[in-house]
């Protein structure tokens, strides 16, 4: 009831208030990201030019938080760079309910509690690349980050999937797609993968997609754009959800997009 409540006027809101307005990155901002960050020189100028005004609105609306280190501006605008690409066309509003990003100079360990399939509890500090809670933060780690950007499309993968709730690989969808078909075609991919596994065989990608379909969602999404010519020569009815839902067409852009990201430091 509260929640509904809340829905109800934050939607009042959101339609009364005009969107705020934010400044798009600076020519030499711009020029130096699109040197560091070799996806988008791969973008079409509609896309290209989308992109910046999403990354204008990312730095406008999310803070940054360094733990034991220092962000510069261009280390920020890396980051919003890759959170922007999913929601090139969703939209910066799919990120409404999570504020901040936190970077960690490197893998970072959280404490984490679990209990597994046999009922028992474990207790472990586990070593992270990259966290994402529902209601945020968007935790980092920025030599990870370096090393390949698509952990952070990962982690930004998650926020989207949480948005009707649960994180379990099943994200709010467009009227344009069906619910039945995504969940058919996903589970059917997901079992797939796990038989691979199960019998030694190559995985179809990579095995951390089994883990759950959660993991299963955010893996495919760096697979559909950063390898997307591999994705849809593997599993084409995966590929044509995620264009319909990111509504973007990455095969078109190059086959495969490096995402190693230069760095100042050897
Ligand atoms: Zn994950």
């Amino acid at each position: 009831m509260f929640r509904d409540l809340h829905n109800l006027v934050r939607g009042l809101g959101q339609r009364l208030l005009p969107a705020p307005a934010f400044a798009p990155l600076e020519e030499n901002e711009w020029a130096g990201l699109r040197a560091s960050v070799p996806f988008i020189d791969r973008l079409p100028q509609p896309e290209s030019e989308a992109l910046r005004e999403r990354i204008g609105e990312f730095l406008g609306r999310k803070t940054f938080k360094g733990i034991r280190m220092r962000l510069d501006p261009w280390q920020r605008h890396v980051i919003a760079a890759y959170a922007c690409l999913p929601i090139l066309r969703i939209g910066i509003d799919a990120y409404r309910d999570w504020q901040t990003v936190i970077v960690y100079p490197d893998t970072f360990a959280p404490e984490q509690e679990w209990v597994d399939e046999a009922g028992v509890h474990h207790q472990a500090v586990v070593p992270q690349a990259g966290e994402a809670w529902e209601r945020g933060p968007v935790v980092l780690s920025w030599n990870d980050v370096a090393e390949d950007g698509a952990v952070i499309v990962h982690e930004v993968t998650h926020t989207l999937d949480a948005g009707n709730g649960d994180v379990n690989g099943f994200p709010p969808l467009p009227r344009s797609l069906s619910a039945d078909e995504w969940t058919d075609t996903f589970s059917a991919a997901y079992d797939q993968l796990q038989d691979e596994i199960d019998r030694g065989d190559e995985p179809v990608i990579d095995p951390y997609a089994a883990t759950d379909p959660a993991e299963f969602l955010a893996v495919v999404a760096e697979y559909f754009f950063f390898s997307p010519a591999y994705l849809q020569a593997e599993w084409p009815a995966i590929y044509r959800l995620l264009a319909l839902y990111f509504s973007l067409e990455p095969h078109g852009w190059a086959d495969e997009i490096p995402t190693r990201i230069p760095w100042v430091e050897d």
